[in-house]
């Protein structure tokens, strides 16, 4: 007897204002390999939301189990800014080398405290779950891979496999790739910036293809 597939919807917590995080997850029975991956954290930042929806419709190998995540930030994206609707940047607001400077609505404000903000709680939480083996966020738009300080031919391979270069980022207080790759061992978490723009359906397909080619 053979047995479909099927991809389950999991409410993840609830932005500032009150909107769903969701995220798609193909549960795999025996898993070889964890993934996870983040369409959008920054609201004015949301191509890669292009590769985690081909990445939910569709059933990956039977050893990987995969969480898509469009969106973390939907306030955020709704009104196309940066921060959440309390005006933090969330990639600032992570458990790792957390520190306190500026105020909200300043462009990489850090929250008033780590995890202070719930979008922020609701990713952590899937993360200390999951114990991906890879975690991937996408921004914009810098056109790179960033070595990010987790496992580096992983990250060589994803650019390689899309074609885009790899450099080293300036790993900031607080950013999400940087509290994984320093607390979540072993575990592999970086950044790939999109270019400008949106995604068009081939180079969105090519990023979904790379992330299920890297493991
Ligand atoms: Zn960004």
């Amino acid at each position: 007897m053979s047995t479909t597939r099927v991809a389950s919807v999991v409410l993840l917590g609830s932005s500032a204002r009150g909107r769903r995080i969701t995220a798609v997850h193909w549960a795999a029975p025996a898993p070889r390999v964890r993934i996870v991956v983040f369409g959008c954290i920054h609201g004015d930042e949301p191509a890669g939301i292009a590769i985690t929806q081909i990445l939910a419709a569709r059933a990956p190998p039977s050893d990987v189990d995969l969480w898509a995540v469009d969106d973390i930030n939907p306030d955020g994206l709704a009104a196309n800014t940066r921060l959440n609707a309390n005006g933090v940047d969330l990639n600032r607001n992570f458990p790792y080398a957390w520190r306190f400077y500026g105020r909200p609505g300043d462009s990489e404000y850090p929250g008033r405290a780590a995890l202070s903000e719930p979008e922020t709680r609701a990713a952590h939480d899937l993360l200390e779950l999951v114990h991906p083996t890879v975690t991937i966020w996408y921004h914009q738009h810098q056109d790179l891979v960033d070595e990010s300080g987790g496992d580096v031919a992983v990250e060589s391979r994803y650019a390689t496999l899309v074609g885009l270069p790899l450099r080293r980022l300036t790993r900031y207080p607080g950013s999400a790739a940087s509290w994984q790759n320093v607390t979540l061992a072993p575990t592999t978490a970086f950044v790939v910036e999109l270019p400008a723009g949106s995604l068009s359906p081939r180079d969105a397909t090519r990023h979904a293809d790379a992330v299920l080619e890297l493991v």
